[in-house]
């Protein structure tokens, strides 16, 4: 199976024909090889594929003709443009069943007991759950802190030689806060501590992570690389192409958070369209946070393309646009917020993000309801929070029924 391998000068060229090979019967689009496992022509050749004489399939647990396709379209898209000693950067992507069996495989592969984790206090709440109280159990300890603060982020990473990992989500949930992937990066490489970085929210259209000291990238494709909410799926990204393809591959196998042919399917067709759509999102979402910040019920809108966000220029900085995520606070807490979400008449009602649609989710009664109102607050999670994945409807509509519920 051949690769084209035209040199392509725009994302969506690479989107949508990168990482494909011809497949061996011609089919247009790389079908689904909905099979658990791989035949050999003979007993000889089994044994090559086993010791990786020879390059083949061999149980999809393992590997899969379409899981490699959306790894060599992820891989391609995060190293987009980037240039390293001289030569286009190399990445090796390892597709996931879920965001979390990608961020596991990090986890494990990376940590020992006694080793520590440097983290952003605002996270995604998985994440969040698996650094706080289940890495304790096998001795990994996780230290979590305002990483906007870069003075205090060199100070924890100078005085603890036991940090192996500093873990990094940004723009982050919900509060869209942003941290400094340059500056925060560089101060780990110094101390040879591995950097991972959680692409979700801005995806590789809107910021390469890669263009910095980060050794891992980790996607939830759930979201907007797949882009119609069809699959849960992850994947992780390193660079260093000889781990990746040892420690990496065999901690995810033997795990086995793998993927399967559907999903993979789903999620190569989505990422086709990644630029056409996040145009569209980010574009929709300036909009409606101009909306929001002058609107009287609202008292707060936290996105990063208003200048009144803390970490704007940040932001700025390192990623194309904004982003299509915002949360905003209603004057009118927790009964308020109820009232808004049932108001609603067409953006839908529910969790996630990045889908064609606008989905809205209240944290306090959804979410966060079994979370206590004084930890939940720590993190900015009010009564009267909304969440909202701005989708790619025409704007007038969104804005409607924005409009409308918040009377
Ligand atoms: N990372 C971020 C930023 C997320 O928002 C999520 C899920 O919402 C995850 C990781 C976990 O991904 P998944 O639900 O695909 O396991």
């Amino acid at each position: 199976m051949t690769e084209k391998k035209s040199p392509l000068t725009g994302f969506s060229s690479l989107a949508i024909h990168g990482g494909h090979q011809q497949d061996p019967n011609y089919a247009h689009l790389t079908p689904l090889y909905a099979s658990s496992t791989f035949v050999y022509d003979n007993a000889e050749q089994g044994m090559r594929r086993f010791s990786g004489k020879e390059e083949g399939f061999i149980y999809s647990r393992w590997g899969n003709p379409g899981f490699s396709e959306a790894e060599r379209k992820i891989s391609a898209m995060e190293s987009f443009g980037i240039m390293e000693n001289g030569s286009p950067l190399e990445l090796k992507a390892l597709l996931h069943a879920s965001g979390m069996a990608a961020i596991s495989t990090l986890m494990m592969m990376n940590l020992k007991a006694g080793d520590k984790i440097l983290t952003h206090f605002s996270l995604y709440g998985g994440t969040e759950e698996l650094i706080r109280n289940l890495l304790p159990a096998f001795g990994v300890e996780g230290i979590i802190a305002d990483l906007r603060d870069l003075n205090l982020a060199a100070s924890i990473l100078k005085s603890d030689p036991a940090i192996r990992m500093l873990y990094i989500e940004t723009p982050a949930n919900p509060t869209i806060q942003c941290v400094d992937i340059e500056e925060l990066s560089r101060m780990a490489r110094e101390r040879n501590i591995i950097v991972a970085c959680d692409n979700t929210f801005a995806t590789p259209y809107l910021q390469q992570p890669f263009k910095y000291p980060v050794d891992f990238v980790i996607h939830s494709t759930t979201k907007f690389l797949n882009g119609h909410g069809t699959a849960i799926g992850g994947v992780l990204i390193g660079r260093d192409i000889e781990f990746m393809k040892s420690k990496a591959y065999v901690t995810h196998k033997t795990l086995g958070g793998n993927s399967n042919p559907f999903d993979a399917f789903l999620l190569i067709n989505g990422m086709k369209t990644l630029e056409v759509r996040m145009e569209r999102h980010c574009a929709n979402a300036v909009q409606i946070a101009d909306f929001l910040a002058t609107h009287p019920a609202v008292s707060k809108v936290n996105y990063n393309g208003l200048a009144s966000h803390p970490d704007y220029e940040v932001a700025a900085k390192q990623m194309r646009h904004p982003g299509a995520m915002m949360s905003f606070e209603l004057k009118k807490g927790l009964p308020g917020g109820i009232e808004f979400m049932n108001k609603l008449r067409m953006c839908t009602r529910t969790v996630s993000l990045g889908t064609c649609d606008t989905l809205l989710s209240h944290p306090a009664s959804m979410t966060h309801y079994s979370v206590p109102k004084e930890a939940r607050e720590k993190y900015g999670i009010t009564d009267g929070l909304i969440r909202m994945s701005v989708g790619m409807e025409n704007v007038e509509d969104i804005l409607n029924d924005l409009s409308q519920a918040l009377e």
